[in-house]
């Protein structure tokens, strides 16, 4: 049996499934495991970012960046931001009785179309630089945020049950994994963030029951 390979240098993809081959066959799978995915993720994310184009200004304050690769979308200031500062105030193109994967819930079965209609390339992280307030209809900074960074938003502070869940690549440490809204998200950990009316209210609900 041949040692698994040096770890002295950078470790390309194949170097490191070898790594993870070894590791099996020694029964010791779940931190080799965690290792390999961590680098499969880090290297999509390295490549996507050198990927990432800007597409077009679409306001004073923002413009839109399209991923060459995926062709994803994702909205970046041109300005910096403190935190709780109003980065923009937003309404309703349409209000729909379901969510779909650009809408933002305001009620029980009440789910907007963004107005201004960029607001809705801003993406999930689980580490959020924005909230919307659905209540005042503004978008919130929640911490400095500075010129050419992504925005993004923690789904499940407005979504309560997506149409559609996905899994999270955004790298934070206390990434969630699985995002499908907040009834799926422990309570521990969503009432580390910051929440609309509306989601508060479902929890106080839940607890109330329970
Ligand atoms: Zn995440």
């Amino acid at each position: 049996m041949s040692p698994p390979p040096s770890t002295s240098t950078v470790a390309t993809s194949t170097q490191l499934q070898a790594f993870v081959n070894y590791a099996r066959e020694h029964k010791a799978v779940t931190i080799y495991d965690a290792v390999y995915s961590w680098f499969i993720k880090t290297s999509v994310m390295q490549t996507t970012k050198k990927a990432m184009i800007k597409c077009s200004t679409v306001s004073p304050f923002a413009e839109v960046w399209e991923c060459s690769l995926t062709q994803n979308k994702s909205l970046h200031t041109t300005v910096e931001f403190e935190g709780g500062q109003v980065i923009t105030n937003f309404r309703h193109k349409e209000v729909l009785d379901r969510p779909n994967y650009l809408t933002v819930q305001i009620g029980d079965c009440q789910h907007i179309m963004l107005d201004p209609e960029y607001l809705q390339y801003i993406n999930h992280s689980c580490n959020p630089n924005v909230f919307f307030d659905t209540e005042n209809r503004i978008l919130i900074a929640l911490r400095k945020i500075e010129i050419g960074e992504e925005l993004t938003f923690f789904y499940p502070s407005t979504e309560w049950s997506m149409n559609r869940g996905f899994n999270c690549i955004c790298q934070n440490e206390n990434c969630l994994g699985y995002i499908q809204g907040a009834a799926d998200v422990p309570l521990n950990i969503l009432t580390k963030y910051k929440l609309s009316q509306l989601i508060s209210a479902k929890l106080g609900m839940l607890t109330d029951i329970n």
